[in-house]
């Protein structure tokens, strides 16, 4: 007891802290109550140690020695942006827990000037009156796309949600049981449907649905014939699925629409660029489909938003539902997207311009002269093995789940540091480095790094050794 009292009587007054040298510069950038709040967190902390026993003499004396240094750490986290950049070594393109799509540099900018000046964003710049954010964009969507109409929303589940709503509240929707599916945990069909006001009809079973299955539930009630693309799985073997031009007849021929949520919205036939053929967004249009929506950060290479196109009549009614207010873009979305569709104008560029696109399609040789670059920064550091070794990268964001796609990548194995701390400090680095482990190594896919971030990783890695 007599021991605690002591070391509680070393604890020095919040006052005197303020008055340390150190503290005084750091509040010329940091402001005064978020250095406050940091050394009464310090003060309890140490109390609370004192109290369970958990710290000794020396030890408090050295965090009291170090007290500047800690009260900063603590205050300048509180401080620092946490939404950071961070360099994706997964391979995976479309990373839904690092951003999915990114933006080319040459877009950003001129987002940025849009932004950080004014604009016609709802001005009519011929009529000199009131005009729509969505003029802008929809003629650009329409022409890609081949449909009548456009909107532009959030992102595909709040597309999807507002398709629903506007064209079956109070009704009900069919949909094949084989395509109930759930994206990335907490987009999930039936529930979309609950929340629009509309009622699932599912129908036919998990490997087959046959056309009978949608014509036999057809009835009064029946507003809309729901096809979703199944992104993130593939049902193979005994299976059957009505494909889109049947269930387009079947829809039209008993007067209702038919609507496709297709996922990703691929706009170019990636087949002939490598890739496992996905369904693009123009044949849905061609093959007949009312409404179809996507998003625009998958296999688009945009922002995050959601997109419909389709038929004139229906999407008005869409624009005229309170809930597109609530599920409105912001200036800076639509200058993204409105740019990143510019470049589907000419294909060939489109490929190369477009992050997602360019790095799924990377010529292998590209990857591998990334790969020895690398390997000749590592190579000297002493305490790490590394080796250049073939993989296989991933498309991500739910598309394409089975493709795989030949890579290179750099393996790091260490005698002085476990793989799990390598990773860990790797991650916590500054730009944080993602990596993967796989048999204790970390594996580093050169098709998801830029040139310039191979010093970082060179840096990232000696600190991480040495930490
Ligand atoms: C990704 C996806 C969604 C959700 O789209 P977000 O843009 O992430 O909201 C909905 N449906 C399908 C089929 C998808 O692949």
């Amino acid at each position: 007891m007599e021991n605690t009292k002591n070391l509680f009587r070393m604890l020095p007054k919040v006052d005197d802290i303020l008055e340390k040298e150190k503290i005084q510069i750091a509040l010329e950038y940091i402001p005064r109550n978020i250095i406050l709040e940091s050394i009464r967190e310090f003060l309890d902390e140490v109390r609370n140690d004192i109290l369970n026993s958990k710290i000794l003499k020396e030890e408090l004396d050295n965090r009291i020695n170090d007290i500047s240094q800690i009260i900063i750490k603590k205050a300048k986290y509180k401080i620092n942006p946490k939404l950071k950049r961070v360099i994706n070594g997964t391979g995976t393109v479309i990373h839904t827990n690092l951003g999915r799509s990114l933006i080319s540099k040459s877009i950003m900018e001129k987002v940025v000037d849009i932004a950080s000046n004014y604009s016609n964003l709802e001005y009519d710049l011929e009529k000199g009156e009131r005009g729509s954010r969505y003029s802008h964009i929809e003629d650009i969507i329409c022409r890609i796309t081949g449909a009548e109409s456009a909107l532009v929303v959030n992102n595909n589940a709040s597309a999807v949600m507002l398709i629903l709503n506007t064209l079956a509240k109070g009704k009900e929707v069919i949909v094949s049981r084989g395509e109930l599916v759930e994206i990335g945990g907490s987009f999930r069909v039936p529930s979309v449907m609950e929340q629009s006001g509309a009622t699932l009809v599912d129908v036919g079973t998990t490997n087959k649905t046959h056309k009978l299955d949608y014509e036999n539930n057809i009835n009064e009630e029946t507003a809309i014939l729901l096809k979703v693309h199944t992104s993130n799985y593939k049902i193979v073997g005994f299976t059957e699925e009505v494909d889109l031009e049947s269930l387009v007849k079947i829809g039209h021929s008993n007067n209702i629409p038919v609507v496709e949520d297709i996922g990703s919205g691929v706009l170019v036939d990636l087949s002939k660029y490598g890739l496992s053929y996905e369904p693009t967004v123009q044949e849905s249009i061609k093959s007949g489909v009312d409404v179809v929506s996507f998003s625009g950060d998958k296999l688009l290479g945009g922002p995050q938003a959601g997109i419909i196109v389709g038929k004139k009549d229906l999407i008005n009614r869409m624009k005229r539902n309170q809930l597109t207010r609530a599920l409105r873009v912001d200036k800076m979305t639509l200058a993204a997207l409105e740019l990143t569709l510019r470049e589907y104008l000419d294909e060939q560029k489109a490929i190369k311009s477009i992050e997602t696109l360019n790095m799924l399609t990377m010529d292998i040789r590209k990857i591998e002269e990334k790969a020895n670059k690398l390997y000749n920064l590592l190579k000297h550091i002493e305490k790490v093995e590394c080796k250049i070794e073939d993989d296989y990268s991933q498309v991500g964001g739910g598309a394409l789940p089975l493709e795989k796609i030949k890579t290179k990548v750099i393996s790091l194995y260490s005698k002085s540091i476990k793989v799990g701390e390598l990773e860990e400090n790797l991650r916590l680095f500054n730009p944080p480095i993602i990596g993967r482990i796989k048999n204790d190594k970390l594996y580093i896919d050169l098709r998801t790094i830029k040139e310039d971030e191979l010093d970082i990783i060179f840096e990232g890695i000696i600190s991480s050794i040495n930490d």
